[in-house]
């Protein structure tokens, strides 16, 4: 390994891995990655952190739905105008296409659209029309072993090496010191480390002194039910994305990630089990599948969001040795799903591990009581899903890292140092963590000269 390298690049998630195009692109040689998973063909999916570490981040077993919003999947709205991140949105997704992405785009806005926008607001929801780009959990893999193999023998790429920390001198970066103790120089860094490092590059930032902001936590269930009940909606807008103000609490409750005819899976990081979904392209279930999440904000004095969402997600796996699942019908008759009730329920689970339970014991009755009001209002526009034979898997946490203090291009207060990604707690989806390093490579480029 070189001991110096003009640019060093913190992870191999999408944000990384646009960064590193970007520089390639434009004739940067002297780049290194350092990732603490290892290499796509070596990365297994469903083994706790090997699912989110490792070349592709987090999204290389993900559903790959490339969300062509540039108000979705994060804030970098609030970093460039508008026109910018739709152009940058547009080169990112060229490049997604140029190894391999589907061309199709679903959820295309049609007069179907208006009406179900139309419909929503009588119902109390706020609906969101997004076009998405569907890579189908199959394609993900093959697509980043493209991308991986584009990049051989143009980029020095490390897989298995942590780094510990980032060093600046005089307030510039000035490189990285690995697990191992080996110091490795750069003009810039990059650090992309996703959700899954946000332990990490918390304690770095403090280190480091620069200023970030709790974010919100979000907390809520992952609900399945035929997906002939929500049909109306998937055919419209593939992934429907509501927004719902709790009458009771008047938090903010969204659906997330609707995966039509697609399973419920396991996500485990330190050995916390938490719920999940995804679809195949091709392979498809009984089944439609969302999560409904709560969104919280802490004050003064609290300021550990990840630590309270790990503490009801531990709860959950204590009472059910992993994930809880209980029908609706259950959890208003105040009593627990067992596995004949689930035997006789009429949407069949698809994540067959769940343990039938009771989700009252383990969320708190103000996410509860938002979830449930949230059910009912969808009821309105989609008829059956406030069933009893709907079933509810817990939990489902978002961890989010504290929002950090950048600049327009995502530069810290230390010189030459950047921040992408969901580490940043800027981005929460593949498609703006991709653009967030393209920002970053950008600036790089036009401080050497090569842009
Ligand atoms: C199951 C699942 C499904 C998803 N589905 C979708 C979807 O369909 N659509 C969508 O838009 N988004 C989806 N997402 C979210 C999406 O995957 C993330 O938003 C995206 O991957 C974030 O990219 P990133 O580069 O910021 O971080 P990540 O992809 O998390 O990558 C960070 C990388 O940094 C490495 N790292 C961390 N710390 C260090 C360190 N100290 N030293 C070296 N390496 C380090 C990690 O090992 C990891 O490989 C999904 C996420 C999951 C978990």
């Amino acid at each position: 390994m070189q001991k110096r390298y003009q640019v060093v690049i913190v992870g191999s998630g999408p944000s990384a891995i646009f960064a590193a195009i970007t520089l390639i692109m434009n004739g940067v040689k002297d780049i290194a990655i350092f990732e603490k998973g290892k290499d796509i063909q070596e990365r297994k999916r469903g083994r706790g952190m090997e699912l989110l570490c490792g070349w592709g981040g987090a999204g290389a077993f993900s559903d790959g739905k490339l969300t062509l919003s540039p108000k979705v999947g994060g804030f970098l709205c609030e970093f460039v105008p508008q026109t910018e991140l739709t152009n940058l949105l547009k080169k990112a997704d060229d490049i997604y296409i140029s190894f391999g992405a589907p061309k199709e785009v679903q959820g295309q806005s049609s007069d179907k659209t208006e009406a179900l926008y139309q419909e929503a607001k009588q119902a109390g929801l706020e609906f969101i029309p997004m076009e998405i780009r569907h890579l189908g959990t199959e394609n993900c893999a093959p697509l980043l072993k493209e991308i991986r193999e584009a990049m051989r023998d143009k980029v020095d790429i490390f897989f298995e090496t942590p780094v510990k920390e980032i060093f600046a001198e005089g307030g510039k970066a000035a490189g990285v010191l690995l697990e191992d103790g080996t110091r490795v120089n750069a003009a810039f860094v990059i650090c992309g480390p996703g959700r899954v490092g946000a332990e990490w590059i918390k304690k770095e930032v403090e280190r480091l002194g620069i200023p970030s902001v709790p974010s919100p936590v979000d907390i809520g269930l992952r609900v399945e039910a035929p997906a002939s009940i929500l049909l109306k909606l998937t055919d419209i807008a593939y992934e429907a994305k509501f927004i719902y103000y709790s009458k009771t609490f008047d938090d903010r409750v969204r659906t997330f990630c609707m995966n039509p005819y697609g399973e419920v899976v396991t996500e485990t990081i330190n050995e916390i089990v938490t719920v999940n979904g995804h679809s195949y392209a091709k392979k498809k279930t009984e089944n439609t599948n969302f999560a409904i999440l709560v969104s919280s904000t802490f004050t003064e004095p609290f300021k550990d969001p990840i630590g309270y969402g790990k503490y009801i997600a531990r709860l959950a796996n204590l009472l059910g040795n992993g994930v809880i699942v209980q029908r609706l019908g259950d959890l208003f008759d105040g009593r627990r799903s067992t596995p004949d009730r689930i035997n006789r329920c009429i949407t069949q689970p698809t994540l067959a591990s769940a343990t039938p339970g009771d989700l009252s014991f383990v969320l708190p009755y103000r996410h509860l009581k938002s979830i449930i009001e949230m059910l009912e209002a969808l009821d309105r526009i989609t008829p059956g899903i406030f069933s009893r034979h709907t079933l509810l898997y817990g939990v489902e946490v978002k961890f989010y890292t504290n929002r950090l203090e950048l600049s327009p291009t995502l530069e810290t207060k230390i010189h030459n140092l950047f921040l992408i990604g969901d580490g940043a707690g800027i981005t929460r989806g593949l498609m703006q963590a991709s653009i967030s390093g393209m920002i970053t490579a950008n600036e790089i480029l036009k401080r050497i000269g090569k842009n």
